[in-house]
C-alpha cells in the first residue's frame, strides 16, 4: 500500500519564525534593490583621484600578479541579503580586491577575515582567494566605507562622503541586521555617520573607537569595534588572531540571543 506522506507540522516556535507572504515579497524586493546598488557601484566614477588610481594599478600591476587581469573597478558588497551580521571594512586593497573583484579577497586581510568567519560559522570555507572559489557567506554581509582602492590606503574625507550614499542605501535594505562589526576607526566613524543620517539617535557621549568596544545603539543594534586586520596591525601584533576572533565570538553570542526587529526603519534615498 502506498501511503501518503504526512504533512509536516511546524512547532509553534517554528511557525512564528516563518516569513509571511508579505515579508517574503519585501525580502525579494530588497534583494533586487541591493543588486541594483551593486550594479551602480561597479560603474561609479564619482571620485576622479580614485578612478585614476584603481585603473592605473590595474594596468601597471605588480610582478607577482602580472598574469592577472585586474578588476580595476569599484568593488561590490558581498553576502547574504538576509544577514544579521554586517561587517564594514575600509576599502579594497590595490592588489587584493582591486585585482580579484571581490571584497576581502586575495590579500592577507581577506585571509584573516575569512578564517574568522569560517571558525564562527559565517562562511563555508576558511579562505577567500578569487571570485569563483566557492566561498559562501552565511548570515553575514560585507561592505566597505569606500568601494575603490585609495592610494596608501588613505581616502580623503570628500571621497568617504561621496561613497557613503551606497552604504546608506544598503542599510535601508538590510532589514535583519542585528550586529555590526566595524573594522578600524574609519569604518567605525563611517557607520556612526550613516546611522545619524538614517535618523538613528547616537548615544551620548558619542561612541569612540577602541578595539573590543561594544555599543548598543538606540535602534537595538549592537556595534562591535575591531582593529582592521591589515598587515600593519597583524604583523606588528597590534591585532592578534585571538583578539580578532574574540570579536566574532561576541558577534555569534549576541546573535544567538536576539532575533527580532527592524533596525533601519526608513530607507534613505
Ligand atoms: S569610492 Fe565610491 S563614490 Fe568614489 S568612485 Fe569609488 S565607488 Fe564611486
Amino acid at each position: 500500500m502506498i501511503t501518503q506522506p504526512r504533512p509536516r507540522v511546524c512547532a509553534p516556535r517554528e511557525r512564528a519564525c516563518r516569513p509571511t507572504l508579505h515579508e517574503m515579497q519585501a525580502l525579494s524586493g530588497n534583494r533586487q534593490a541591493l543588486a541594483q546598488v551593486q550594479t551602480e557601484v561597479i560603474h561609479c566614477i564619482r571620485c576622479p583621484r580614485l578612478t585614476r588610481y584603481r585603473e592605473q594599478v590595474a594596468t601597471v600591476k605588480v610582478r607577482r600578479y602580472r598574469d592577472w587581469e585586474y578588476w580595476g573597478r569599484p568593488i561590490p558588497s558581498l553576502g547574504d541579503p538576509d544577514a544579521r551580521l554586517l561587517i564594514l571594512g575600509l576599502a579594497p586593497a590595490a592588489h587584493g580586491g582591486n585585482r580579484t573583484g571581490r571584497i576581502f579577497t586575495g590579500d592577507r586581510s581577506g585571509d584573516w577575515l575569512c578564517r574568522a568567519l569560517y571558525v564562527f560559522g559565517f562562511a563555508n570555507q576558511p579562505t577567500s582567494t578569487a571570485r569563483g572559489d566557492g566561498l559562501e557567506l552565511k548570515d553575514c554581509y560585507i561592505t566597505a566605507a569606500l568601494r575603490c582602492a585609495p592610494p596608501q590606503n588613505k581616502p580623503t574625507p570628500q571621497e568617504l562622503t561621496s561613497c557613503r550614499p551606497y552604504l546608506l542605501r544598503e542599510l535601508g535594505l538590510l532589514r535583519k541586521v542585528r550586529v555590526v562589526v566595524a573594522l578600524g576607526r574609519i569604518a567605525f566613524d563611517t557607520f556612526l555617520r550613516a546611522c545619524h543620517e538614517t535618523g538613528v539617535a547616537l548615544p551620548r557621549p558619542r561612541p569612540r573607537f577602541a578595539h573590543g568596544a561594544r555599543f548598543r545603539l538606540t535602534n537595538g543594534l549592537t556595534l562591535l569595534a575591531s582593529y582592521h586586520p591589515s598587515q600593519q596591525n597583524t604583523l606588528t601584533r597590534r591585532l592578534t588572531r585571538a583578539m580578532f576572533h574574540a570579536t566574532f565570538r561576541e558577534a555569534r553570542r549576541l546573535l544567538s540571543q536576539r532575533r527580532e526587529g527592524t533596525i533601519f526603519a526608513r530607507s534613505p534615498s
